[in-house]
């Protein structure tokens, strides 16, 4: 018995898989996955790529920002030794006291001269030019400028740095580093150097910021220092109100997206202060640039993709479609090759299959199967009367009728010979099969088709049925067999009638009506 369940289960599940296969949907189905499977890959890499592309343009940036910042602070720092040096020496008394040639060179031998910085001079408490790093000492008052005026009200000794502005000696633009003079606690006067807004140009420039977007050197109050792509129309003016710039004076580094200082849209910002100085070195770039190349690649590889599952897809149409175009032929040959061409009904070949399919069915599922078998009677006087073609329309009203009566769909008629025909009816017991059996023969009788060769004046057709029930048959030629003795019961019995043959009444012959 569980044998039994599990054959029947295997077999479903075989009669499954194989029309599965068998289907074109499936290519349809494995098709559609490959494209999503193929669309979700480059997706993720997009994403991928999209990402990788704003951290590597985040990484050039913050690169850049700390490259250039250790450069100008180191430059500030030197100059600034030079000051402090100037500064502590000026501390002296007996510096104070040499003769202007060995305070010259005591005081400013040690300062390092180098392209981009200016001439260190040294002021008194009136702002008077009193000694300088030059030969010749500038004849000019400092004592106007804001960081004169801050030391001279302010005990500061840390460094000053102005913001930028155009030297009264060589016209240059230029920024001033400066630090307090003091005697006896008592403001004395202010030690002052310039360093030329050109050397930040000369800077940028050889670090490569081609490459990015805008860098900007910031200076004390938010004023524009220096600048790549280079505005010299820019440089001094101040940004202090722009949200961009405020946002970098919170923190000493970073980076943030916000809007452009100087212009429309949204940038995104590395910046870091210089060193420990009034000095912010900030990078903006504009996020298009960024995911420029990125978009260039999802574009490609998006065509490229959808190019492809379209080619798949229309593939598979073509495929799919050969093969129901195959399918079709197929089963156009196969109703062929099992169609009774005249009557339309299943041929003798369709009829071994079945009845071989079925009986092993009832068998294994215990249940009744029952076989009518048919034949015209007195045929042959028939087609001798009235021609062959009428002998074909006849046999082709013979069929219409066991087919207008067997309307279950798994009832199976078929023609199995010249005028004999056979009907296969599956979980009907004798009764039932007797039942229909006469119905049939009643049916072709009361269409009186005229045959004055038969004792009954119409055409008629006598019927045997027979039942295979429980193990009483074992083989479908032992049904036959039975289904033909009851026909031929049926023929002696005097025609247009029908004999049955049932397991429990081996061959008792049942009159048609009874
Ligand atoms: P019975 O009542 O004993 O069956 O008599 P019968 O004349 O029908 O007996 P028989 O089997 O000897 O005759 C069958 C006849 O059926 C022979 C043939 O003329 C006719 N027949 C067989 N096939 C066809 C067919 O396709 N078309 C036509 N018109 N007649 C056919
Ligand atoms: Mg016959
Ligand atoms: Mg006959």
């Amino acid at each position: 018995m569980r044998f039994r369940i599990f054959a029947d289960t295997w077999n479903h599940a075989k009669n499954l898989v194989g029309a599965w296969s068998h289907s074109p949907r499936w290519l349809g189905g494995v098709n559609l996955l490959c494209v999503v499977c193929l669309c979700a890959i480059s997706a993720g890499l997009l994403v991928d790529l999209r990402r990788d592309a704003a951290l590597n343009a985040e990484t050039t940036s913050r690169n850049l920002v700390d490259l250039l910042a250790r450069d100008i602070a180191r430059s500030v720092e030197l100059y600034d030794l030079s000051l402090r040096e100037v500064v502590e020496n000026l501390k002296e008394p007996d510096v104070l006291a040499a003769s202007p040639h060995l305070k010259h060179v005591i005081l400013f031998d040690p300062v390092v001269y180098a392209e981009g910085f200016g001439q260190i001079v040294v002021a008194d408490e009136t702002g008077k030019v009193t000694m300088s790093s030059d030969k010749t000492i500038p004849a000019i008052s400092i004592g106007q400028h804001e960081f004169f005026r801050y030391f001279a009200t302010h005990a500061d000794n840390s460094i000053h740095i102005s913001e930028p502005l155009v030297s009264r000696l060589s016209g240059k633009r230029i920024m001033i580093l400066s630090r307090r003079l003091e005697k006896d606690g008592a403001f004395a006067g202010v030690v002052a150097g310039a360093i030329l807004i050109d050397y930040f140009h000369d800077l940028f420039i050889a670090v490569g910021t081609k490459q990015l977007g805008v860098v900007t050197l910031y200076g004390p109050g938010g004023k524009l220092v220096m600048r790549e792509p280079y505005d010299q129309q820019l440089i001094g003016t101040s940004v202090a109100d722009a949200p961009s710039y405020q946002e970098m004076t919170k923190s000493h580094s970073g980076s943030f997206s916000g809007p452009a200082i100087r212009a429309e849209g949204e940038r995104r910002f590395v910046f870091k202060q210089v060193g420990t100085f009034p000095l912010v070195l900030a990078v903006a770039v504009i996020p298009a640039e960024i995911f420029a190349s990125w978009e260039w690649k999802a574009l490609s590889l998006g065509a490229i993709v959808l190019a492809l599952c379209a080619t798949t897809m229309i593939l598979t149409w073509l495929f799919r479609r050969e093969i129901r175009g195959h399918q079709g032929a197929a089963q156009a040959l196969e109703k062929l090759a099992t169609t009774d061409a005249l009557t339309g009904l299943h041929n003798r070949r369709r009829f071994d299959e079945v009845l071989s399919r079925e009986c092993r069915r009832a068998l294994r599922t215990q249940s009744p199967l029952s076989l009518l078998l048919f034949d015209a009677d007195c045929f042959k006087g028939f087609n001798d009367h009235y021609g062959h073609q009428c002998g074909d329309e006849a046999l082709k009203l013979i069929a219409r009728s066991i087919d207008g009566v067997t309307d279950r769909a798994s009832d199976v008629a078929c023609r199995i010979g010249g005028e004999e025909f056979a009907v296969i009816l599956a979980d009907t017991d004798i009764a039932g099969a007797a039942m229909i059996a006469q119905r049939i023969v009643d049916v072709v009788a009361t269409c009186e088709v005229p045959h004055d060769a038969n004792p009954h004046g119409v055409v008629t057709i006598s019927g045997g049925v027979a039942a295979l029930f429980m193990a009483t048959a074992t083989d479908k030629d032992e049904l036959v067999a039975a289904a033909d003795r009851a026909l031929y019961a049926a023929k002696t019995a005097g025609r247009n009638r029908i004999e049955a043959v049932g397991p429990q009444v081996p061959f008792v012959y049942l009159a048609a009506g009874q």
